[in-house]
């Protein structure tokens, strides 16, 4: 794959000749959505293949003229990130653990025959555009600014192959707390005529395909009155995998947390592995392995099992207080958020928004 050594040069700012004014940004600072509204400028860094990574520079929010023949159009080629910048009660902007986005932007760079971007350029991207747009972070309790870094291959052919032309992109949204009104347990459907990923496929990637191909899925579990798909392995339909936005935590009677082990099917994901991490040194044994839908339903009508729950950027941790499938409905511990899943969440939270000392260096 063809990569461009790190320079780290510095990007030029093209500012946007006509920014939000001030009255603007407060009113969508003062209502918060998810993914709605955008700031006034993007990161951009321009890719060829006879020319690498070039023309770093932050410049106006806006409309990306794309030729019809575009191959991402096409092929989609393309691959993104999401990450959030929270600002701290001394006004600092921080951002968590930027650098394992970097990489896995890369692995899905590899997986999707894309260039991969240095990481420090990835850095170096999100630095400037916090440099230029950084005042639209909210400061409302739980808000933060949602990062979306994106690539996509802009080679004007319509012939199948590793493009030549890409564009990589941040672009920014002030987003509000996931879940306005405190954490509520959401309801999970086990799906068994879809699957997200197979052995071989682009499971462990974060491309745009897996996220389309997701959408029925959704919808129908949305029909059905769930408000999350589960997927299974698509080898066997057993085995648990995640969610189609999270991975999924399993927390047994003994205190062991249990989570599906990364086969390559699933997405490894950066709050997943921060959980990990934190359940470890809370001296709780964490265990990745194989996990079956029989073992995990059965746990929960016993009782072995008295916690579920979901993790991820958006949401951080969201706690299961239902799943269904075809043949089976049952309520997970007593339906509220158990004790685990509270206080996971709680320090990993007290982390990103500085109430808590960065002991591990996540802070950026
Ligand atoms: N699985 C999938 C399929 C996802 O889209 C995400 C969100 N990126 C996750 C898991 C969680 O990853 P992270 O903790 O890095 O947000």
């Amino acid at each position: 794959m063809t990569t461009s050594a790190s320079t780290a040069e510095a990007f030029r700012v093209v500012p946007n000749a006509s920014p939000a004014s001030a009255e603007e940004r407060a009113t969508v600072l003062a209502d918060l959505k998810f993914g709605v509204n955008f700031t006034d400028h993007m990161a951009r860094i321009s890719w060829t293949a006879d020319d690498g990574w070039t023309d770093r520079r932050v410049e106006a929010y806006g409309p990306l003229p794309l030729d019809p023949a575009a191959s991402v159009l096409h092929y989609a080629g393309e691959i993104f990130e999401g990450l959030k910048a929270y600002r701290w009660a001394d006004g600092t902007i921080r951002t968590f653990r930027p650098e394992e986005n970097a990489k896995r932007f890369q692995r899905s760079a590899h997986r999707m025959a894309l260039p991969e971007l240095p990481v420090e350029d990835f850095l170096a991207a999100i630095r400037a555009y916090v440099a230029v747009d950084g005042d639209w972070t909210p400061t409302a309790p739980d808000s933060s600014l949602y990062l979306r870094p994106f690539l996509i291959a802009t080679d004007v052919f319509l012939g199948l192959r590793q493009p030549k032309k890409a564009e990589f992109l941040v672009i920014g949204s002030p987003s509000g707390p996931y879940f306005s009104g405190g954490v509520k347990p959401v309801s999970i459907w086990v799906e068994q005529d879809y699957h997200r990923a197979g052995p071989g496929g682009t499971g462990a990637a974060k491309c745009g395909g897996n996220y389309a191909a997701s959408l029925l899925p959704q919808m129908e579990a949305y029909a059905r009155g769930y408000d999350q798909v589960l997927y299974l392995d698509a080898k066997t339909d057993t085995v648990l995998e995640e969610l189609g936005g999270m991975n999924v935590f399993v927390v047994l009677k003994d205190g062991t947390v249990v989570t599906p082990v990364l086969t390559g099917n699933l997405l490894e994901g950066v709050t997943r592995s921060s959980i990990i991490q934190l359940l470890s040194d809370d001296d709780l044994k964490v265990v990745e392995r194989p996990i079956t839908i029989d073992e995990l339903r059965q746990g929960v009508a016993s009782g072995d099992v008295a916690e579920v729950f979901a993790c991820g950027t958006a949401a951080v941790v969201t706690p299961v207080g239902r799943m269904g499938a075809k043949d089976f409905e049952q309520q997970v511990g007593d339906g509220t958020p158990g004790a685990v899943t509270m206080k996971v969440r709680q320090t990993l939270t007290d982390i990103q928004y500085g109430h808590a000392e960065d002991t591990y260096g996540w802070m950026e």
